[in-house]
């Protein structure tokens, strides 16, 4: 790549499901990718694929404390993302999300980088706006077990609006809706995770509630695209930015499409909805089309298959270190 476009680009959370692959597609493109992780839910198989890449390099480090490094862009996605993950530590949750981008957003001031923020729909709540548009301002509960995700990305985006309003900060906030697709953790207990894993391991598919809350799921390749898309947009857009695919489903649907594509013969099983689990969610992408031109192109019938042979692989790799272990 040519020294002129080439650029040092910083990706937090870089060992996780987005970040991983965001890595991935930089470093395609000729970019020097510092990776950074703690490793709280990512992993370094993740990215043990791109290790010997000359343009990768990978650091542990937290991103509660501050960080030095020399860098143009930075896209910032350190936080845990499921639910079951971040109520796991949810003080180390919020403290991820707020002391994080206070020192992301401190380092990038010094360098005078470009800085990018993984928000979320969780800022929305239990919308009551259907779908969702970025000037909706939600309806979170302050005190709930969702809240030091959703208040922490709230607070953060905060940070980040008054960094750009305060020091003149270059920003780009993208708002996340769900995203499916090879390396999510299969123990993450987000909801494509356990009925792939469950499906493929004919245990019984776990439907919370009644199933017929919804969610609108985006294909990762697609989300990489828009991520990248938002970062390259010449001028700062001054405001959040909704990415996702306004594909909408219900959790049953999803249950039966996912039973159909692994050809499971699982059961359904219900279990309770968990507390201030939102109703329905769906992005309004408008403001993004018009922006970077993008809309996601992948169905959700080819995302599933893919995100089945990736966990596929996965069991199967589990087995056969088992065997081994079993042997030796
Ligand atoms: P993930 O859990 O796979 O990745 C998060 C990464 O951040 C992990 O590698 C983890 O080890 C790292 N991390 C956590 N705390 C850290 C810390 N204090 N310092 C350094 N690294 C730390 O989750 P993901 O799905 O890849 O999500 C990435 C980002 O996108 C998150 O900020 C999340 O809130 C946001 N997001 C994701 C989705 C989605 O559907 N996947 C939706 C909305 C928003
Ligand atoms: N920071 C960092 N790397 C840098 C510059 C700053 O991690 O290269 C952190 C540092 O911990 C600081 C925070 O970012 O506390 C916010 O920086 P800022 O300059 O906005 O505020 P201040 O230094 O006055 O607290
Ligand atoms: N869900 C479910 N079964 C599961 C896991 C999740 O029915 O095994 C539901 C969950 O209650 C929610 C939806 O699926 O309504 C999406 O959950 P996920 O944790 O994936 O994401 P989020 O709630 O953060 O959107």
């Amino acid at each position: 790549m040519k020294e002129l476009t080439r650029k040092r680009i910083l990706v937090t959370g870089g060992a996780g499901f987005l970040g991983s692959h965001l890595c991935e597609r930089l470093v395609t493109q000729g970019h020097d990718v510092l990776c950074v992780d703690n490793f709280y839910t990512g992993t370094k198989d993740n990215i043990a694929h791109l290790l010997d890449c000359a343009n990768f390099e990978l650091m542990r480090h937290d991103v509660t404390f501050p960080l030095y490094v020399e860098v143009d862009e930075i896209y910032n996605l350190a936080c845990p993302a499921s639910p079951v993950h971040y109520q796991q530590d949810p003080v180390q949750t919020t403290k991820t999300s707020v002391h994080g981008a206070i020192n992301m957003l401190g380092l990038a001031k010094r360098v005078k980088a470009k800085i990018f923020q993984a928000s979320t729909s969780e800022v929305y709540g239990d919308a009551r706006v259907h779908p969702q548009t970025e000037n909706y301002w939600g309806n979170v509960n302050p005190i709930g077990p969702r809240s030091c995700y959703d208040e922490g990305k709230r607070c953060a985006e905060t940070l980040f609006m008054d960094y750009r309003r305060q020091h003149g900060l270059d920003i780009r906030i993208a708002r996340i809706f769900n995203t499916y697709g090879p390396r999510m953790h299969p123990a993450d207990g987000r909801v494509v995770s356990n009925f792939m894993m469950q499906a493929l391991e004919n245990r019984p598919l776990t439907v919370y509630g009644d199933g017929s809350q919804t969610r609108s799921f985006c294909y990762v390749d697609d989300i990489i695209d828009a991520f990248v898309r938002l970062m390259n947009l010449p001028s700062d857009p001054g405001c959040p930015v909704n990415l996702g695919n306004p594909c909408e489903v219900s959790m049953l649907e999803i249950a039966q499409r996912t039973k159909a594509i692994t050809g499971s013969s699982s059961p359904i099983e219900f279990r309770p909805l968990p507390v201030d689990d939102p109703c329905r969610r769906q992005p309004d992408i408008s403001l993004a089309t018009r922006l970077i031109g993008w809309t996601p192109h992948t169905s959700l019938e080819h995302g599933l298959r893919e995100t089945a042979r990736y966990f596929t692989s996965v069991i199967g790799a589990a087995r056969t270190a088992a065997a081994v272990a079993t042997h030796a």
